[in-house]
């Protein structure tokens, strides 16, 4: 048996199981010899680059607060307001005291958070990509480019195309979104219009500077979701990230375009979405009927299944290591792998109760796409959307 516990994947999901291990189940983190009990296998070199928008929102913060850990380390960009948009008008968020939402870059954040699990005396090893997973009565066996793994149990944190899923569900049902990404520099940016007027709007990015935008807008034309744009900084530098996110809840078929929404809202800033590369990423959202364990195979963050309302992840993949490392440090106790019951217990906690709402509220406020609805829910309805939110999903870190 080479390790007790092994966890494919170094993101959010994988190190927050790491993390909450360690601080709840200590006597799990090193044999009576000195070596790692965990071993956390990661197909790339940290710091890595992930394709994300890095909003996160004050539960990731809640969490990591729990660990005894300060993401302000992290170079970060705070957002004082998040604006929910229909076609220019909508809904403004701010939080009292509190910036609404922490824009990060992926490859610092998880390099942060991968050298706090190192610190714990958990061992990353890199550069190593697991190709299979087998799963017998006595434990699991896993296949990687370099070397054969066993291990008592294993923790599929490999993301929305991760193997684990593949070998253990090779025909469950997926529900998978569709993403798009792009960076360009921030406002104020070149113009070419001769207009002052027009000039002096773009000037100030249109009063967005410093806020966090979702625009509903392409959900009548069957994209369900929206095109967001953030500040955020790379190395330093202040950029925008821009995106359009759809479940594909409302695409038959032929799915619609992305491009054309996300180039309509940019060039709405005076930006040309062809002036800048774009990249693109599943994500794999959370469903009642997802399954997400065998026996000694368990699966956490978009392996499992992220938000399908926003596609927000980063706080579930957190919300998702400490259910999971409860779960396991239990099944420890027990010397009891099965794991049986583990989805419900997901969907019990705090983390089940925002997903369940999440994937709720989702089919509710996409599948009625049209545009009456869009304008009550986005324009005329602003207090109660905005108590069903604080309600319903945001606040669940601090119960979990
Ligand atoms: C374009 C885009 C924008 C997004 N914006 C946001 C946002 O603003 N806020 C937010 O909260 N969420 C956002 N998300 C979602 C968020 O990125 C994910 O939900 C989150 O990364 C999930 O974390 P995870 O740890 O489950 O998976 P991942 O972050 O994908 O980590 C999986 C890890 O496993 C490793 N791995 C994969 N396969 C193997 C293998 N075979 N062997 C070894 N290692 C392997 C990968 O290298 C990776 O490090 C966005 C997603 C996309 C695509």
């Amino acid at each position: 048996m080479d390790r007790d516990i092994l966890i494919i994947g170094g993101g959010p999901a994988g190190l927050s199981t790491a993390l909450h291990l360690a601080r709840d189940f200590p006597n799990l983190v090193s044999s009576p010899q000195g070596t790692s009990r965990i071993l956390v296998l990661e197909k790339a070199r940290y710091p890595r680059p992930k394709l994300c928008a890095g909003g996160l929102v004050l539960d990731a913060e809640v969490i990591l607060q729990k660990l005894g850990l300060d993401v302000s380390e992290v170079p970060h960009v705070d957002v004082e307001d998040i604006h929910f948009d229909f076609r220019a008008k909508g809904l403004n968020i701010r939080i009292p005291n509190s910036h609404a939402l922490r824009v990060i870059r992926r490859d610092e954040f998880d390099n942060w958070l991968a050298e706090k699990v190192r610190g714990k005396g958990i061992e990353i090893r890199e550069e190593i990509t697991v190709k299979n997973i087998i799963p017998d009565q006595d434990g699991v066996i896993v296949e990687t480019d370099q070397a054969m793994f066993r291990a008592k149990i294993v923790v599929g944190a490999d993301g929305s195309n991760g193997v684990t899923r593949r070998c253990i569900f090779p025909n469950a049902p997926v529900h998978t979104a569709r993403v798009l990404e792009i960076l360009t520099p921030t406002y104020p940016h070149r113009s070419t219009s001769t207009s002052p007027i027009f000039r002096s709007s773009l000037e100030n990015g249109g009063g967005r500077e410093g806020r966090a935008y979702f625009d509903f807008f392409p959900v009548p034309n069957n994209i369900a979701g929206y095109v967001w744009d953030f500040p955020t900084q790379v190395k330093g530098a202040a950029m925008r990230c821009w995106g359009i996110y759809d479940t594909n809840m409302l695409a038959d078929e032929k799915r619609p375009q992305l491009k054309d929404p996300l180039a309509k809202e940019m060039s709405r800033i005076g930006f040309k979405l062809e002036d800048y590369e774009i990249k693109g990423h599943p994500i794999r959202w959370f469903s009642p009927q997802n399954q997400m364990s065998v026996p000694r195979v368990l699966m956490v963050g978009d392996a499992a299944g992220a938000d399908p309302l926003f596609g927000e992840g980063i706080s579930i993949a957190l919300g998702y290591g400490a259910v999971a490392a409860r779960e396991i440090g239990k099944s420890f106790q027990k010397n009891e792998f099965s794991f049986r019951g583990y989805k419900s217990r997901v969907i019990r906690s705090a983390l089940g109760q925002t997903l369940i709402a999440r994937w709720f509220i989702a089919h509710v406020i996409y599948a009625l796409k049209w545009k009456w609805f869009q304008i009550l829910l986005w324009r005329v309805m602003k207090p109660i959307v905005a108590f069903a939110g604080w309600l319903l999903v945001l606040n669940w870190g601090k119960r979990l």
